[in-house]
C-alpha cells in the first residue's frame, strides 16, 4: 500500500488543468513554433539511438559511423548502420503527436514545425512548413558531382541487398541528405528556424530533451523576446525551468489532448 503512494505521488496532481493552460496559451499566441525531436517518433516505433537500450544499434556506435569523415572512408559501414534505420523508417507511421500538430497548423495556431528527425513522418501527417534542421532521408546528394536525386529511386535495392547507391552519371557514391556529426546544418533551412524562432510568441517543445546543439538553443530566441514556452518530453530538459507549462508524459497522449482543447475534435 505504500508503494503505490510513492508512485501515484510522482504523477502530476491536475494534468486537466495543465493541458487546459496550455491550449489558452495556444489560442493566444499570434507566432507558434513547434520543436519537436526523437522523443516525437518514438511511439511510430522509431528509436532514439540516443536511448541506451534500443537494441537496434548495437552493432555501431551511431557516433562513430556516423560522422563526415566516417562517411567519407568507409562509407560501407555508415550505410550498413543507416540500413537499419531506414527499414524502420520506411515502414513508421505517423502517431497521434504528428496528427495534433499537423491539425495545430491547420488550424492557423501553429505556423512552422522546426524538427530534428529525418523520418519525414511530420508530412506524412499533413504538416505542410517544416524545416528539418538535421536533413532527410527523402533525397540523396552525389559526393563526385553534387548532383541531386531522389531517395526512392534507389531505396528498394539498398533495402532489400544492402546495394550502397551510386550516381548514374559519375558513379560516385550517393550520400542521403541526413546530417552527419561534424557536418554542418543546412543554411538556408537554419536560418529561417532562427528568423522563425525569433519572431515567435510561443514555442511548443515536443519529445525533445533539447540536447543536440545548435538546434537545443533555438527556443532561447524566442524566450529572449518574451515567448512563452510549452514542453511536453518525458525527460527533463534545461528549459523545464523556464516552462509555462511542462508536461513530463508521453507525447502522443498529450498533443492530441491539447489539439482537442484547443480547436474541438
Ligand atoms: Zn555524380
Amino acid at each position: 500500500m505504500e508503494k503505490k503512494t510513492v508512485v501515484m505521488s510522482r504523477i502530476p496532481q491536475e494534468p486537466d488543468r495543465d493541458i487546459r493552460r496550455a491550449a489558452e496559451l495556444l489560442k493566444a499566441c499570434k507566432h507558434g513554433v513547434a520543436l519537436t525531436g526523437a522523443g516525437i517518433s518514438t511511439p511510430s516505433g522509431i528509436p532514439d539511438f540516443r536511448s541506451s537500450g534500443s537494441g537496434l544499434w548495437k552493432r555501431y556506435d551511431p557516433f562513430e559511423v556516423a560522422s563526415l569523415s566516417a562517411f567519407r572512408y568507409h562509407p560501407e559501414r555508415f550505410f550498413d548502420w543507416m540500413r537499419t534505420l531506414a527499414q524502420v523508417v520506411v515502414q513508421a507511421e505517423p502517431n497521434p503527436a504528428h496528427y495534433a500538430l499537423a491539425k495545430l497548423e491547420a488550424a492557423g495556431i501553429i505556423q512552422v514545425i522546426i524538427t530534428q528527425n529525418i523520418d519525414g513522418l511530420h508530412q506524412r501527417a499533413g504538416s505542410r512548413c517544416v524545416l528539418e534542421v538535421h536533413g532527410t532521408f527523402n533525397t540523396l546528394t552525389c559526393i563526385g558531382c553534387y548532383r541531386q536525386f531522389d531517395a526512392n529511386n534507389f531505396l528498394q535495392p539498398y533495402l532489400a541487398y544492402g546495394i550502397i547507391p551510386r550516381c548514374p552519371g559519375c558513379n560516385q557514391i550517393l550520400k542521403p541528405d541526413v546530417i552527419l556529426f561534424e557536418e554542418q546544418l543546412p543554411l538556408q533551412t537554419w536560418l529561417k528556424a532562427h528568423e522563425a524562432c525569433q519572431n515567435s510568441d510561443l514555442i511548443l517543445v515536443a519529445g525533445s530533451s533539447l540536447e543536440v546543439m545548435p538546434v537545443a538553443g533555438l527556443p532561447m530566441q524566442a524566450l529572449q523576446n518574451g515567448a512563452k514556452l510549452i514542453i511536453v518530453n518525458h525527460m527533463t530538459t534545461y528549459l523545464d525551468i523556464r516552462a509555462d507549462v511542462l508536461f513530463h508524459q508521453d507525447v502522443a497522449d498529450i498533443l492530441p489532448r491539447i489539439s482537442t482543447t484547443v480547436i474541438g475534435g
